[in-house]
């Protein structure tokens, strides 16, 4: 049976992960396509469709403006500046492959993608703000540049055959545009891998609809290609609501689900629930004798442990050094055994305290749970108490596992309290 529940918890983990990488960015993209291949949708959707891109970047811009999201409004324009030279020139000169601008904007704008997903934040009317302004405007001024002069030696440059002919033949997009797309996707999910953020994977995916994009020119017509970038300005704006969520209701620090996320489930629990309060063992001491760092590095890693809570237990991060693990649905005696595991576990950790020269003047120190060094004992107190008749209303519970646990830091710590 446990066997049966543990694999069952392995795939729900794994399905999730993938969750988390591909939604809802796939559906989004899937429905973008379908829009555009079906003309029922088109007809039914008409009005809808037509002020989408106007709605996606009056929201883009107001909530980039609003949170302070540089790269956003970078993508933005990126995006407006392409779209409406693309209307241009296709209106005034209509379309072939050989188009030289159009070329040299597909391949430009996966490249100035990836530089925005890839950099931090920098504002926009700052020195770096205004550095990056003015590179975007002068590959506008380059591209107008191309498409009044006569094709010379950059129109060879970005027809320069590349890529196996027949592969790539259904997409407008000549080879040089086409390698900048895949470096620059390679670039920002290598960046993906180094290090996650919701703002990188959404650039990563708005590549997809700014190809698509490109690629829906037509001889005779633009296509799709506006519906399509105002796709890729609806992943970069779902990323900043949902950027915005995680900084409300994640801690910082640990990542575990924060102070706010705790007490919204509080009210969503049923009948029966327990709950745990950890508290980390003197921690004033490590603090004191390693240093702010350490201590954040021991907090780090016991919320490490702790999200690891078996028995459908879910830890969060109470605040400071004290943790709460949420039992939706279970009894005190039936988590005992949960909250005893955590304790041990974080008992025989092995928070290993090393040096590290940074740079030639500091030399800070770091913990790890490899390898020779001095070790920093760390163990936890945990007090728990369930709803009953006498603790009805989530805060009661709270107040009473508070009390158990001054109960195990009387009896001496490193204990599990009811
Ligand atoms: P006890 O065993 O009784 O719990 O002793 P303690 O030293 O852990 O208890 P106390 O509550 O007095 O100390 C908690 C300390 O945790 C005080 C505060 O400076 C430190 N602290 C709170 N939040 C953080 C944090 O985010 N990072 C670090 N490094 N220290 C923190
Ligand atoms: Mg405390
Ligand atoms: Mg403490």
């Amino acid at each position: 049976m446990r066997q049966q529940a543990q694999q069952k918890s392995v795939w729900y983990d794994r399905l999730r992960k993938v969750a988390s990488y591909s939604l809802p960015e796939i559906p989004i993209i899937f429905a973008a396509l379908l829009y555009t291949y079906s003309r029922d949708l088109q007809r039914s959707l008409g009005v809808i469709a037509f002020y989408y891109p106007y709605a996606m970047f009056g929201a883009g811009l107001l909530l980039g403006w609003r949170f302070h999201r540089s790269r956003l409004l970078f993508a933005l324009l990126l995006f407006a500046l392409v779209d409406r030279s693309l209307l241009t020139f296709v209106a005034s000169r209509g379309f072939t492959r050989d188009h030289v601008a159009f070329q040299a904007m597909a391949f430009l704008l996966p490249l100035n993608l990836a530089a925005l997903a890839l950099t931090a934040e920098r504002g926009v009317l700052t020195p770096p703000g205004l550095v990056r302004l003015g590179v975007i405007l002068g590959q506008l001024a380059l591209v107008a540049m191309l498409e009044r002069g006569t094709p010379g030696p950059a129109a060879a440059l970005l027809h320069a055959r590349l890529l196996p002919p027949r592969l790539f033949a259904w997409t407008p997009l000549a080879d040089p545009a086409l390698l900048a797309f895949f470096v620059s996707a390679g670039l920002m999910v290598a960046g993906q891998l180094m290090s996650p953020t919701a703002t990188g994977r959404s650039f990563c995916w708005s590549l997809l609809p700014a190809f698509l994009g490109f690629s829906a020119v037509r001889p005779g017509s633009p296509g799709f290609s506006t519906f399509y970038f105002a796709t890729s300005a609806l992943l970069l704006i779902i990323a900043v609501v949902e950027a915005s969520y995680h900084m409300a209701y994640q801690d910082g620090l640990t990542g575990l689900p924060a102070r706010r996320a705790l007490n919204e489930a509080l009210l969503r629990l049923g009948s029966q629930y327990t709950v745990g309060m950890v508290d980390v063992d003197h921690f004033k001491r490590i603090n004191d004798s390693h240093g702010h760092d350490v201590g954040d590095q021991v907090l780090k890693m016991v919320a490490a442990k702790l999200a690891q809570v078996g028995g459908g237990g879910r830890a969060y991060r109470y605040g400071g050094e004290e943790f709460a693990v949420l039992f939706p649905g279970k009894s005190a005696p039936e988590c005992l055994a949960e909250l005893e595991a955590l304790r041990q576990v974080v008992e025989e950790a092995k928070f290993i305290l090393r040096s590290r020269i940074r740079s030639k003047r500091k030399k800070e120190k770091i913990l790890s749970d490899r390898g020779p060094g001095q070790r920093v004992p760390v163990t936890v107190s945990i007090g728990v108490a369930e709803k009953d008749a006498r603790h009805t209303k989530p805060d009661q519970v709270v107040k009473a596992a508070d009390r158990a646990l001054y109960r195990a830091k009387d009896g001496g710590r490193n204990q599990v309290q009811t």
